[in-house]
């Protein structure tokens, strides 16, 4: 791969050398961060009104520009490695200002190459290609598909996977929350994540907990993934609709643990079962007399029971054992929580 990153001044003779023999040299640029099936399937798409594919990309500093002060992921000379071991592409170059006017004006490529829904007209290397009789060519982007969506998806599916580090064993407090019916409205098998709607107070509520140092754990049932209703990318899609919204609040939700078996399977995570608020304190390192579990169902109460962990029931009815106590809101399950069990 090496041989296809050029110098500027290198890749002007390979320019020269390529025209010579007649070949119609094509630009294009980008950041190339993560590099996904959209930028490939881009980038062979860009190849074919070209002999020859240069592509320009970004400096880690001008990534930092015109993108975000957290962004690249990979650092240039990687993105550059990664690009040149492409089959469509023939030549790499990096580029440290965020607009290519200054490359293009160096190497007039025949064919100037965007990705994106753009008219060739809205762009502004149009006037600069053509004063030296080159083309714009404007390819529309064919995948659904990101960087900054490789990247969300990845943040969410590692909530659903490694707990975080604790420093100081058995200071941790866990706030066990149920999903369906306590922190969202109870839509039966849910799986469309436009149908997430927060219960009232949920956000205010899940913010004075993690403010006297709850960290936040959903504990759920998954019964519709066993019975194949749905899968585990739906539930994280789902789950994922509800940490945007719980977002703008400051609420961040640490970790989602779930029994995807039926009924029939009998499990012993299912709620009543015990065995995933028992992983939780493992992992958490946390005393179960410490934690809360806040649930609407009373098998939300048997399983925080069973770790010996207190659990607020939210109903309208009386408080049945074992819970240790009945709220009429999520509101006011929060309000017990911090006048009783801080
Ligand atoms: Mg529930």
């Amino acid at each position: 791969m090496d041989q296809k990153i050029f110098t500027r001044e290198a890749l002007v003779g390979w320019v020269a050398e390529q025209r010579l023999n007649g070949h119609k040299v094509g630009f294009t640029c980008g950041a190339f961060d993560i590099l996904h099936a959209g930028h490939v399937d881009y980038l062979e798409r860009s190849r074919r009104h070209c002999d020859r594919l240069i592509v320009a990309v970004n400096s880690d500093a001008s990534v930092r520009a015109y993108k975000s002060a957290l962004r690249p992921v990979n650092p240039e000379n990687n993105r550059m490695l990664v690009v040149a071991a492409l089959e469509s592409v023939d030549a790499v170059i990096l580029m440290p200002e965020t607009h290519p006017a200054a490359l293009m004006e160096l190497l007039k490529p025949d064919v100037y190459i965007k990705g994106g829904d753009y008219k060739a007209d809205q762009l502004e290397s149009k006037a600069l290609v053509e004063s030296y009789g080159g083309q714009v060519l404007c390819i529309p982007v064919a995948f659904e598909t990101s960087t900054s969506a490789t990247l969300e998806r990845a943040a969410a599916i590692q909530m659903h996977a490694t707990p975080p580090e604790l420093g100081s064993a058995g200071l941790a407090r866990l706030a066990f929350l149920d999903r369906d019916g306590t922190l969202i409205r109870d839509i039966p098998f849910l799986h469309d994540p436009t149908r997430v709607e927060l219960m009232p107070g949920v956000p205010a509520g899940l913010k004075r907990l993690q403010e006297v140092g709850f960290t936040l754990v959903i504990v759920s049932n998954q019964q519709g993934i066993g019975l194949g209703y749905y899968n585990e990318s739906d539930f994280i899609e789902v789950n994922r609709e509800l940490f945007r919204q719980l977002a703008p609040a400051g609420v961040r939700i640490s970790r989602v643990y779930y029994c995807p078996h039926s009924y029939a399977d009998e499990c012993e995570c299912r709620k009543p079962g015990s065995l995933l608020l028992e992983n939780a304190l493992k992992h958490y390192e946390a005393p179960a007399r410490r934690c809360c579990f806040i649930g609407d169902s009373p098998t939300d109460c048997v399983a925080a029971e069973r770790v010996g962990c207190p659990s607020v029931l939210i109903s309208s009815g009386a408080c049945p054992a074992p819970c240790t106590h009945n709220a009429a809101s999520f509101q006011e399950a929060v309000t017990w929580i911090l006048q009783n069990l801080n």
